[in-house]
Parts: structure tokens; C-alpha cells; sequence
């Protein structure tokens, strides 16, 4: 059985912030600004997850209300989502991620980027993508005053075994 979630999410870049992407802290002037650690590569990513299985979005999960997800590490909060009882049984088959960014530079991060992901979801590297574009300097995220990201995740669950001799009886 195979469901396909999609996830998005933008964070406006401040100062005094530390920048992370994909788990990974990326040196740059501003960071992105949110109640948890803003980071808005894992949060279209928890958001793919759960909309393949229907399961609501991540504010529904982790309130922007609630203290206790304040500074969250948000690889922590995907760790939450893969160890919920409804995700059991299901496996990333892959995860296709796009990051939107003017500034800075993120190529040289990308293999950093999908090492973590795929750490953090327990899968090879490999199963993970991670791409990032520019907006030419159009609108806001263009103009360096946002970061957003989109991901497509694919989820897949085995069938339970089917017995062999059922399968062999009367042909
Ligand atoms: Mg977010």
C-alpha cells in the first residue's frame, strides 16, 4: 500500500537567528524566525507525512501556542511523528524536497541537508532529495525577507504476509 503526502511551509528571515535547514545549522547573517527552530525544510517535510496519511498538519501537532515547543528542535518533532502508533508500519519510500531562497547559497549544504533527513527518518541517503532555487528576486522570498520549502514524501507499508497454502489450495 502506497500513500503520497505533500507538505509546504515559509518562515520570514530575522536577525539574531540561527539559520537552520534540514536539521542542519547553515552560517549565514539571519536566520528564520518561528516559535520552534523555524526550520522550514523538516516542517514541509513533517506536513508531506502526515498529509499522506491524513493526519492533520504540523501546527495541529505541535501548537505554535504551546511552551513546551518553543525553540523545539523540529527534528525532534519529525522523530515524534515517525514513532506515533498511526505511522507504524509505514516507511519513507522516498522524499522529494525544494527549497525556495535567494540568499544564501545552499548547494554546498545539500549533501549535508539529506544526510540528516535521512538520518533523522532512519533511510539511505539516497531515498532523500533535496533541491534548492532562487526567485530571481521576485517578491518577497526573492528579496531575502523569507525562506519557504515544498515535499512531496511517498510512503509505502507492506501487506501482511499471505499465507502460502492458501494460495496453493485447489490451484
Ligand atoms: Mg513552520
Amino acid at each position: 500500500m502506497i500513500r503520497i503526502g505533500h507538505g509546504f511551509d515559509i518562515h520570514r528571515l530575522a536577525p539574531e537567528r540561527v539559520l537552520v535547514l534540514g536539521g542542519v545549522i547553515i552560517p549565514w547573517d539571519t536566520g528564520l524566525l518561528g516559535h520552534s527552530d523555524a526550520d522550514v525544510l523538516l516542517h514541509a517535510a513533517i506536513d508531506g507525512i502526515l498529509g499522506a496519511l491524513a493526519l492533520g498538519d504540523i501546527g495541529q501537532w505541535f501548537p505554535d501556542t504551546d511552551e513546551r515547543f518553543r525553540g523545539a528542535d523540529s527534528a525532534a518533532l519529525l522523530r515524534a511523528v515517525m514513532r506515533d502508533p498511526r505511522l507504524q508500519g509505514w516507511d519513507v519510500a522516498n522524499l522529494d524536497a525544494t527549497i525556495l531562497a535567494e540568499r544564501p547559497k545552499l548547494a554546498p549544504h545539500i549533501p549535508t541537508m539529506r544526510e540528516s533527513i535521512a538520518r533523522i527518518l532512519s533511510i539511505p541517503a539516497d531515498r532523500v532529495s533535496v533541491k534548492a532555487t532562487t526567485m530571481e528576486g521576485i517578491g518577497e522570498i526573492g528579496q531575502s525577507e523569507a525562506i519557504a520549502a515544498h515535499a512531496v514524501v511517498l510512503l509505502n507499508r507492506e501487506p501482511p504476509l499471505v499465507r502460502q497454502s492458501s494460495l496453493s489450495e485447489d490451484g
